[in-house]
C-alpha cells in the first residue's frame, strides 16, 4: 500500500546513515556503546554473567563499568578524537533498563552535551512498558529487544527465573510475564515511532524451528529488523556455553534460519556482536584506547 511504501522509505532514510543497519553507512560512520548497566533483572540459561549480555555482546573480558558521569565524558572524549562517531549505545554488560538510573542519566547529560548523537538501547524487554515514555522523552533513535520466543513452554527452557515485583518468578510463569512484557513494549515504541529491532539468540534443539514464528509476529507488529545471532560457544570450555551446556549452531545452521528469516530485509548479516564497551567502526574495537583512566588523563 502507499502507506507501507512511505514507511519503508523513512524507515530506510532514519537507517541509512547508521553503522550497524546499513552495509554502506558502517564503513563510515562509527558508533560506541558505554557499559553503564550491569544489574539484570532475568536469567537466561545461556548467560553465565561473567561475560556481556548476549543482548548485544560477544563473550570476552567483562567491561569496565561506568557512572552516568564518567559515560557522558568517555563518549565526549571518543566524539572528538573519532569524528565519524555517530551513535552511541546502552547495551550492557547486563541490562539498560535494569539499571535506569545510570542509564537515563547517561541520555539526559549526552541530550544536553552532545544533542547530535544518536541514542540507542538494548534490553530484554521485561522493563519495556514501564519505560516507553521515558524512552521517547529522550528521542532514543531505536531500541533492540531481545526476543528468544513467543511461547511460554519454550521460555521456560531458556529463562529459569526473572526478578518481577520484588520477587523472583520461576517457571512457565516467569515466561509469560517476559513474553507478554516484550511483546506490549515492541507495540508501544512502534505505536510512538521509535524503531525496533528484534535480536534472538538461535539455541539449537530449543528455539531454532520456532524463531521462523517469533520473525513473522515481530515483523507484522513493526519491528524494521529480525536479527539472529548464534548462541556463542564457549572459547574457554570448548563448544558448549552456558548454565544448561546448550551447543552454539553452525555457520550452516545459521545461515539457513537466517535466510528463513530475512523477508526481503538482510542488512543485518555483518551484525558484529559488539562488546557492551566497544568504540569504534563497525568491525573494529577501539575500546582499549579509550579506558576510564585514559579518558580522564586527555581531559
Ligand atoms: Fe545475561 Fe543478558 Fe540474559 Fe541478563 S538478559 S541474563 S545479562 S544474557
Ligand atoms: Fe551494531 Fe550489532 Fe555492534 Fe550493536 S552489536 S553496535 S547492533 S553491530
Amino acid at each position: 500500500s502507499q502507506q507501507l511504501d512511505e514507511l519503508d522509505a523513512s524507515v530506510t532514510q532514519r537507517v541509512q546513515d547508521h553503522p550497524c543497519y546499513s552495509e554502506e553507512a558502517h564503513k563510515y560512520f562509527a558508533r560506541m556503546h558505554v557499559a553503564v548497566a550491569p544489574a539484570c533483572n532475568i536469567q537466561c540459561n545461556y548467560c553465565n554473567r561473567k561475560y556481556d549480555c548476549s543482548n548485544e555482546s560477544r563473550p570476552g573480558v567483562v567491561s569496565e563499568v561506568l557512572t552516568a558521569a564518567q559515560a557522558v565524558k568517555k563518549t565526549l572524549a571518543v566524539a572528538a578524537a573519532i569524528p565519524q562517531m555517530s551513535v552511541l549505545g546502552i547495551a550492557g554488560p547486563g541490562d539498560a533498563l535494569a539499571n535506569p538510573e545510570r542509564t537515563f542519566e547517561t541520555f539526559a547529560g549526552l541530550s544536553e552535551r552532545a544533542p547530535d548523537l544518536k541514542l540507542c538501547l538494548s534490553t530484554n524487554g521485561l522493563m519495556l512498558p514501564q519505560y516507553v515514555d521515558k524512552i521517547a522523552d529522550y528521542h532514543v533513535d531505536h531500541v533492540t529487544i531481545t526476543i528468544n520466543c513467543i511461547d511460554p513452554d519454550i521460555g521456560a527452557q531458556i529463562y529459569p527465573w526473572i526478578f518481577w515485583n520484588h520477587r523472583r518468578v520461576t517457571g512457565r510463569e516467569a515466561s509469560e510475564i517476559l513474553i507478554s512484557q516484550q511483546q506490549k513494549g515492541l507495540e508501544m515504541l512502534v505505536a510512538r515511532g521509535i524503531l525496533v529491532k528484534v535480536n534472538s539468540v538461535m539455541i539449537p534443539g530449543i528455539n531454532d524451528q520456532h524463531l521462523k514464528e517469533v520473525s513473522r509476529v515481530v515483523r507484522a507488529k513493526g519491528a524494521f529488523l529480525h536479527n539472529v545471532m548464534p548462541l556463542i560457544s564457549d572459547p574457554v570450555h570448548g563448544t558448549h556455553f552456558g548454565l544448561t551446556g546448550q551447543r552454539g549452531p553452525t555457520q550452516q545452521e545459521l545461515k539457513a534460519l537466517q535466510d528463513e528469516c530475512a523477508g526481503d530485509m538482510n542488512m543485518m548479516r555483518h551484525c558484529q556482536q559488539c562488546r557492551a564497551d566497544a568504540v569504534g567502526m563497525l568491525g573494529e574495537d577501539r575500546g582499549a584506547e579509550f579506558t576510564l583512566e585514559k579518558v580522564e588523563a586527555m581531559q
